[in-house]
């Protein structure tokens, strides 16, 4: 058939067929109600909070200061310097832009160099970076397993790797948090049933601030054969004595782990994601992950940030030696003033656990009013009537600062009573 010449008409349109409305889509619809019971309760839900400064523990949201503990700046180092140091050293040498994948525009140094540091903390052959964490297990999860497969996930696990597990073809179950039995018995039900199973957990859990046991997890997988995935996005800068993360806490050596991912965005003060492992693993990554092959690499100023950091975080382990206290501190004065911090350890993630979801939120908003920014994790974050305020406690917080936070929040929820709909919670 020829083609149409430009000049010539298109064909009349005889009747319009509209698109559905954006109003009409389920997640907006859900949205819309929830938004009618808060405003009904006189609630504001806090979300995309306003900071005009870099989140320390003292940040200034809406022209004022407040204590903040609402950032992932666990250690310090996006309040540091160095890495800003760095990253301006990067733009003047690199660019803002890496201007194109790897794959195809090529890398920049500082890109092997931030991976050969994420290869030596994870004590693996090789890492590969990505242009943020939750990029980093979509493209990872799904890239590694397909229709032959199975994952099985801890039902706390983040976001982002649920994803990935939903875009790969491989069969998916969640076994209950930590549940350690529940999940050998899923390991016994699929054995040889599959080509490979892919195990994920998270080293440092970003609800609970609890890890998993990495002892039987790791027997599991002698008995079972499975790889095992962890996400140590707030793992890493946190837990074990130098911040290496829950391999530190159990003495286990980096290739006893198949898959390490981890973020850039949360101790290490930049933003992207990796995965650490073995050269064939990263080999994979590297030529199969979409998100490296058709995805512009990390912006060279934030790789350099990152490398900066990790190394700083390898010459300075008072920094971790603070945050421990500080989070053990945290946890001890929150107990003693009877509120429910859920199985926290005590580093850096303490939720003080409300249940209901309007206390949370209603907590929440008084607590900035008194000068203190902690968010609260609501359905579908938490089970419904698991609702919490989370405490991001840093190396840089005063033990004065967490005492006013601490005392404010025991006295508000105490002010606060229960909502109207906590009797129903109560119920669940
Ligand atoms: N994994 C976990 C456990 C996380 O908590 C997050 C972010 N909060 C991510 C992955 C995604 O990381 P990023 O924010 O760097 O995309």
């Amino acid at each position: 058939k020829a083609a149409r010449s430009i000049s010539e008409a298109p064909p009349a349109v005889t009747s319009i067929k509209r698109s559905p409305a954006f109003e009409q889509l389920d997640g907006y619809k859900e949205r819309q109600i929830l938004r009618g019971i808060a405003r009904m309760q006189g609630l504001d839900v806090p979300a995309f909070r306003q900071q005009e400064s870099r989140p320390g523990p003292i940040s200034v949201m809406n022209g004022k200061e407040v204590l903040n503990f609402g950032s992932y700046d666990y250690v310090g180092l996006n309040l540091d310097p160095r890495p800003g140091a760095a990253a301006k050293a990067a733009i003047e040498q690199y660019g803002v832009s890496a201007s194109g994948s790897r794959f195809t525009a090529g890398e920049r140094p500082i890109h092997r160099t931030l991976e050969a540091r994420l290869a030596k903390h994870y004590d693996v052959e090789d890492a590969l970076c990505f242009v943020s964490g939750h990029a980093t297990n979509v493209s990872a999860i799904a890239t590694l397993t397909g229709k032959h497969d199975l994952i099985l996930y801890d039902a706390y696990i983040h976001n982002s790797a649920a994803v990935g597990a939903e875009l790969s073809a491989a069969s998916r179950r969640s076994f209950p948090h930590n549940d350690m039995d529940a999940l050998e018995r899923m390991l016994h039900e699929n054995a040889n049933r599959y080509r490979a199973t892919l195990v994920v957990v998270e080293g440092h859990y970003s609800m609970d601030g609890d890890i998993p046991d990495l002892g039987r997890l790791l027997e599991l997988k002698r008995k079972f054969g499975f790889w095992l995935m962890v996400d140590e996005a707030h793992g890493l800068g946190c837990i074990g004595a130098t911040g290496k993360g829950v391999r530190e806490v159990y003495g286990v050596a980096g290739r006893d782990v198949d898959v390490w991912m981890g973020t850039l965005s949360k101790s290490l003060g930049s933003t992207g994601g990796y995965i650490a492992g073995s050269k064939t693993l990263i080999d994979i990554m590297k030529y199969e992950a979409p998100g490296s092959v058709y995805s512009v690499a990390v912006a060279p100023p934030l790789a350099a940030a990152a490398a900066c950091s990790l190394k700083i975080l390898a010459e300075e382990p008072e920094r971790v030696k603070r945050l421990h206290e500080n989070g053990a501190y945290f946890l001890a004065r929150a107990k003693a003033l009877g509120l429910d911090t859920g199985d926290s350890i005590g580093s850096s993630i303490i939720p003080v656990i409300v249940r209901d979801p309007a206390i949370a939120i209603a907590l929440s908003n008084k607590l900035l009013e008194h000068g203190v920014n902690a968010l609260p994790a609501v359905f579908p974050g938490v089970p419904l009537n698991a609702a919490r305020v989370r405490f991001f406690v840093t190396s840089e917080h005063s033990k004065a600062q967490i005492d006013t936070a601490l005392s404010d929040t025991a006295r508000l929820l105490q002010e606060l009573g229960s909502s109207p709909i906590a009797h129903l919670i109560a119920t669940i």
